[in-house]
């Protein structure tokens, strides 16, 4: 028989991949004797069954959790559902990672109406446990049974203002009784059946709706933001009640062993006297600072500092821990490698090579490659902000500025951001629901919540500038508007956060480039020395060219030359291009174009001093360089000595019904082979100019779109040939230069090992790849991918991380054989996946030169190809 269940004690800190992070991370505790709460986890393995049984859990499984239910009565000397001393329970979830969105947690499960009273008279205090069980009564209808939180906080509210209470704590044991009879009449209105009085049912509904969290929209999302496979699972955590809420010398809290913003290598965290976990989290009241406690409870401030440094010891690395203290006896709820910035994290991991405690591999394997990119995030323009004047503050709960729009809820948030706003999502504190908004906003501000509140702690996963727990605020979520410092701010409305100092500024301020520290630079010469895959961005001017070499970039992988066509003083000589109807007419036009064309290349080749320079010649449907406004219309008609009407004419026959798969890429160059030349000659008087006058050695790399025929690249391939050598023999230059292809069309993958015998290299576009391999746009996609990830057809968006089974088949495939023809072809992949983590280490796997990405993610490359190499080890 199959083992489900196992007991704190059966399990290790490798079992994660069975028992879930935090059950692993609580077995290992108890196997270091340290004081947690016992219980048990349900494993992974079971919530899978559980889905591949029709949503049900099995009588075997449902047989070993009370099996393990009867071990933890006897450890804990109670008993499950007793009339004297109940054993109350708490369920979370865990799973392989660490992942919001889904169920979290139900505290003081086992009560009923007969248990309660046990409760209270072992403990002496009737309203803390009528307070338990209407705790109880409202997490589980809320978590488990999903009924709105609205009505019980409704009830609360009236029974307070019958009571003539402020605050709940000034409700009597009565009162709360009165509250109890209240929460069970609506749960019954609302559900149609009475509140489960038998705990072993409040227990498998509990477990039940754990395995049913792992596939709630929020935790699909949050697994395709942070590449987490779907058929993972998660596992249930059960453990013994300890409480915080039982008066003045017991309290909760959650702390970090070192700074999670900042990464600073002392304690950091916040407790509540007289409270229960979800009050810490919900941030409802302010927290006190962990050092505090000091102060508070000196005795249970050493002994939790000396296990917090333990911990740490023991897993080296940063420990985020949850703690209660109950009547002065401290218990650790779960420890696990805490979440932290992106600062933090390069912070951390150099201190732990410094102390000694971790190698530099491991630091580099450490750093999550995508966190990097809220290091190259923007801050405030300097001169502005000391011109500006806040108007309020409140926690600095995740780092970068963000200035947007006002938006009161996650849907306006999402959907302004898709209509291309900058918003900024103003919630008087956030849920797992807003995780979409919170993705699309530039800035989240929240009325309540603490550093470890929701918002805080996803903010700064997302690497999103946050601002968190600004009291000053009043708000008004329904009217949609607030106030704060003597302002009023509506929807629509311009403000800017500072995440790194918890200011708040009215207006839409500037902001400017991200600074590195050496930090960053420390671990990315660790990263250079493993990684072997070379790192190129795609960068079409000299400006992105400088800034991707500052990040590391060894080389240009893909220069799109069409982007150099859209200013506003070339846009008209490439539409008199378009329009010609002779060959003489086009080569004049194209006559006009060259100037500026080569001096753009050599300007990059400047910047670029010798690193490879890979040229892509005209790609896009022509349709999208021609006027569509009637001033521009008339002005081409006027510069050509054509009729509108003519130009209109010509314009409208170049419409294409599916152009993405039209006259584009190699076709132009076929049907229009002196665009072809023209490219060919800019670059090579660019090479030859700049080698001469700058002595870099430049070795042009010429790059033929969409091809998917050799004798197509062929037919390209002799005009380039006969221009370069032209161009050559007129300045008397010996420079070589490359020609290759880039493979973005399935056939051109199949017929890989043709190609080869005309291309020097291949790209792979795997932007186009992937449409052409799906069969779907790339452009349109995004409409209908949703239903897809709900419906667990797709995990993740294949045009952001590559889909390794299908097309990256064809990528390994046409790489083999393209190496089959030419052994020394250099390959390397330029669409967006170049600078995606998953795909950068396939990259590496199926052997391939470089990756080419974009700027901003060239580190990410670069830490990612050496966690590549540390994978494989
Ligand atoms: C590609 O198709 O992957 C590619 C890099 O080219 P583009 O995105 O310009 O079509
Ligand atoms: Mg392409």
């Amino acid at each position: 028989m199959a083992k489900w269940v196992y007991l704190f004690k059966e399990g290790k800190a490798d079992m994660k991949n069975l028992l879930g992070g935090k059950g692993a991370n609580l077995a290992e505790m108890t196997n270091l004797g340290l004081p947690i709460p016992q219980g048990f986890t349900v494993t992974t393995e079971a919530c899978t069954d559980y889905y591949n049984s029709g949503k049900k859990i099995t009588d075997e499984i449902q047989g070993q959790i009370f099996d393990a239910i009867a071990e933890l009565e006897k450890i804990q000397g109670k008993k499950f559902g007793d009339t004297e001393d109940p054993l109350l329970v708490s369920v979370r979830s865990g799973a392989r990672a660490s992942m919001p969105g889904m169920m979290d947690t139900i505290l003081n499960l086992g009560l009923n109406d007969i248990a309660v009273e046990g409760f209270a008279k072992k403990t002496g205090n009737p309203r803390f446990a009528y307070d338990s069980y209407r705790r109880f009564i409202q997490m589980f209808s809320d978590v488990v049974m999903e009924m709105s939180k609205t009505f019980f906080e409704g009830i609360l509210d009236e029974i307070k203002e019958e009571k003539g209470a402020k605050f709940d704590t000034d409700l009597t044991a009565d009162d709360l009784k009165e509250v109890i009879a209240r929460y069970k009449a609506i749960y019954k209105e609302k559900m149609g059946d009475e509140f489960p009085q038998d705990p072993k049912v409040q227990l498998i509904e509990a477990v039940t709706a754990v395995f049913r969290s792992w596939d709630n929209p929020r935790a699909i999302y949050y697994r395709r933001m942070n590449d987490i496979p779907g058929d993972w699972g998660t596992a249930v955590n059960v453990q013994a009640m300890v409480f915080g809420n039982m008066g003045e010398t017991s309290g909760t809290g959650v702390a970090f062993t070192r700074n999670p913003s900042t990464g600073e290598a002392k304690i950091y965290g916040e407790y509540l006297i007289n409270a229960q976990g979800e009050d810490v989290v919900a941030g409802i009241r302010t927290p006190l600072p962990i050092t505090r406690l000091e102060q508070d409870m000196p005795e249970c401030y050493k002994e939790f500092m000396e296990i917090a440094t333990k911990l740490e010891n023991h897993y080296a690395d940063m420990q985020d821990m949850e703690f209660t203290i109950q009547e002065g006896k401290l218990y650790f709820l779960q420890t696990r490698n805490g979440k932290r910035t992106g600062p933090a994290a390069l912070q951390i991991a150099c201190d732990l090579v410094d102390e000694g405690k971790i190698s530099k591999e491991t630091a580099v394997s450490r750093i999550d490659a995508k966190s990097l990119d809220q290091l190259l995030h923007p801050a405030f323009d300097q001169a502005a902000l000391k011109a500006a004047t806040p108007i309020g503050s409140a926690l600095p709960a995740s780092p970068g500025a963000a200035a947007g729009k006002v938006y009161f809820t996650a849907n306006d948030a999402k959907n302004n951001h898709e209509k291309g706003e900058r918003v900024i999502l103003v919630r008087l504190e956030t849920s797992p629901e807003d995780i979409e908004g919170m993705h699309a906003a530039e800035g989240i501000l929240t009325v309540r919540g603490g550093m470890t509140s929701h918002a805080a702690v996803v903010a700064r996963g997302m690497g999103t500038a946050c601002v968190s727990g600004c009291g000053e605020i009043n708000i008004n979520e329904e009217a949609k508007v607030f106030t704060l410092g003597g302002e009023t701010i509506k929807e629509g409305d311009y403000i800017s956060l500072d995440g790194s100092t918890g200011k708040i500024y009215l207006g839409d301020m500037p902001t400017v480039e991200a600074s590195i520290s050496g930090n960053f630079d420390r671990i990315m010469t660790w990263a250079d020395e493993i990684r072997t895959l070379k790192v190129r961005t795609n960068a079409d001017t000299p400006e992105d060219a400088a800034n991707a070499v500052k990040f590391g970039a060894e080389g240009i992988g893909l220069c799109r030359t069409e982007h150099m066509f859209f200013n506003e003083d070339r846009i008209p000589k490439i539409r008199k291009m378009i329009l010609s109807k002779t060959v003489e007419a086009r080569e004049a036009a194209l006559e006009e174009l060259i100037p500026f064309q080569k001096a753009d290349f050599k300007g990059i080749y400047e910047v670029m001093e010798g690193r490879p320079v890979t040229i892509r010649f005209l790609d896009p449907p022509l349709h999208e360089f021609v006027p569509t406004e009637e001033a521009d219309i008339v002005a081409l008609a006027k510069d050509m000595g054509l009729t509108v009407e003519e130009v209109k004419a010509t314009c409208d026959s170049l419409h294409e019904f599916n152009p993405m798969m039209g006259h584009r890429g190699c076709r132009l160059a076929v049907t229009y082979p002196e665009i072809a030349a023209m490219q060919t000659r800019a670059v090579m008087e660019a090479a030859i100019e700049v080698k001469n006058e700058k002595g870099f050695d430049i070795v042009p790399e010429i790059m033929i779109p969409l091809v998917g025929e050799k004798r197509e690249l062929q037919f390209v391939k002799d005009v380039v040939v006969e221009t370069a050598e032209k161009v050559k023999a007129e300045k008397g230059s010996d420079i070589s230069y490359h020609i290759g292809t880039m493979i973005e069309i399935p056939r051109a993958a199949i017929l890989a090992d043709e190609i080869a015998e005309e291309a020097e290299f291949f790209s792979f576009g795997t932007n186009d790849l992937t449409q052409m391999t799906f069969g779907f746009s790339r452009d349109d996609a995004g409409k209908f991918l949703d239903a897809y990830y709900t419906n667990k057809i797709y995990e993740s968006d294949p045009f952001a991380r590559l889909d390794q089974e299908g097309v990256g088949q064809l990528v390994k495939m046409a790489a083999e054989k393209g190496r089959k023809t030419r052994p020394e072809i250099k390959l390397g992949i330029c669409g967006e996946h170049g600078g995606d983590p998953s795909t950068v280490e396939f990259c590496h796997n199926i052997g391939l030169n470089y990756v080419s990405c974009s700027p901003f993610r060239v580190p990410i490359a670069r830490l990612a190809a050496a966690q590549a190499v540390l994978n494989n080890k």
